[in-house]
């Protein structure tokens, strides 16, 4: 069953593409306000990343200043064509989704991407997943992929920004036992904990 109440996708102002209000305080206060019990905060991140310190205890401050909600520190980063993924190594542990957010066009090449980073054991989650415009996955694809998420325990993540993954792969997913949970993918204040937008797939996997 997919919790509404925890969101494992969040985003804040240390990228460059959020508001700057989106403060780590303002993020983790606002979901206090709407009553979610778990929140992971799971920021960009590249091997060139500067600022994770700061970030990490900026999360951690707010954790033992008695927040009522679990607050998870985490990252999001880039699944690369050589299927490892562009997270520097010393912040393995971390609670990390893993999503592509660069075009391939070959398939073999984004499905053996895809295959070697879910048997990375520091990827928790499979960020926002969906096939890109140019192909598909077959049944046994999916079927196969199916099994190799769930040996490696894997979580699939529900994306509300996206509405990904579509429901072809979710019905495969969901049939063959793969882990789900959501995230918003917010990088909006209003956008935390929102799952409007994929009432379809929740109510799908929940049913
Ligand atoms: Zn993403
Ligand atoms: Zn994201």
């Amino acid at each position: 069953m997919l919790d509404l109440k925890k969101d494992y996708h969040v985003h804040s102002n240390y990228n460059d593409h959020s508001p700057q209000e989106l403060s780590i305080e303002k993020v983790t206060t606002y979901a206090e306000e709407i009553n979610l019990k778990t929140l992971a905060i799971t920021e960009h991140v590249r091997k060139s990343s500067d600022w994770i310190p700061r970030y990490l205890e900026e999360i951690d401050r707010i954790i033992s200043s008695g927040i009522k909600i679990t607050i998870i520190s985490g990252f999001e980063a880039k699944i690369l064509k050589d299927g490892t993924v562009d997270f520097p190594s010393e912040y393995e542990g971390f609670f990390l989704i893993a999503s592509f957010h660069t075009i391939f066009r070959d398939k073999q090449e984004w499905l053996s991407a895809l295959k070697s980073t879910i048997t990375l054991p520091f990827v928790r989650v499979i960020g926002h997943l969906a096939p890109e415009t140019s192909f598909d996955l077959t049944d046994n694809e999916l079927i196969e992929l199916s099994e190799l998420l769930k040996s490696y325990d894997k979580t699939v993540e529900i994306n509300a920004k996206y509405r990904r993954p579509p429901m072809k792969w979710l019905r495969i997913f969901k049939e063959n036992n793969v882990n789900f949970h959501l995230g918003s993918d917010a990088h909006n204040l209003d956008e935390i904990g929102n799952f409007k937008s994929i009432t379809n797939l929740i109510d799908f996997i929940n049913k």
